[in-house]
């Protein structure tokens, strides 16, 4: 763009240099009319070139733009694919904790018939609601009701009167 600007002047300062040939070799007349010829030629140029600057910077511009359209297109394929394999990953995991999940309610499902408070030394059946009332860090699991009997706990007046 500086080279355009350079350009310019370098062509006005050889039309300075022609005119003064031409004012000192012929008549005045003769230089008026070379002179407004030479202005118009002059300004037609100038405003061919800085046309071209413009579109030039409008080329650049357009080229800048595509670069970086493209960079950014770029950068959410790469995204998209992050994101396919982090819902891979993460379909996996659900999958893990499921089946962790399943396999503890299984171990849950197994056991105890009876429950057996060690704060209170009573036991009662799984179901009863007092037994379900016992703090967890107190609550002993058994299926076998003798197990309680042998440490002398007591029956629940309430579920194990039914029996
Ligand atoms: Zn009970």
């Amino acid at each position: 763009m500086i080279n355009r600007f350079k350009k310019i002047i370098f062509f006005g300062l050889i039309l300075i240099v022609i005119h003064a040939i031409i004012f000192l070799i012929f008549d005045f007349d003769s230089y008026f009319v070379f002179a407004l010829l030479s202005i118009l030629v002059y300004a037609i140029y100038i405003s061919d070139e800085i046309k071209k600057v413009d579109r030039m910077k409008l080329e650049l511009d357009l080229i800048k733009q595509r670069e970086s359209d493209r960079l950014l297109k770029e950068r959410i394929e790469k995204q998209g694919r992050l994101l396919k394999l982090y819902r891979k990953r993460l379909d996996q995991l659900y999958a893990e904790v499921a089946e962790k999940s399943k396999k503890e309610e299984k171990k849950v499902e197994i056991p105890a018939k009876y429950i057996g408070s060690n704060e209170h030394r009573k036991y009662h059946k799984e179901n009863c609601r007092f037994g379900k009332r016992i703090k967890q860090k107190e609550k002993i699991f058994s299926e076998d009701i003798g197990f309680f009997k042998k440490k002398r706990f007591k029956a629940c007046k309430v579920c194990m009167k039914k029996s």
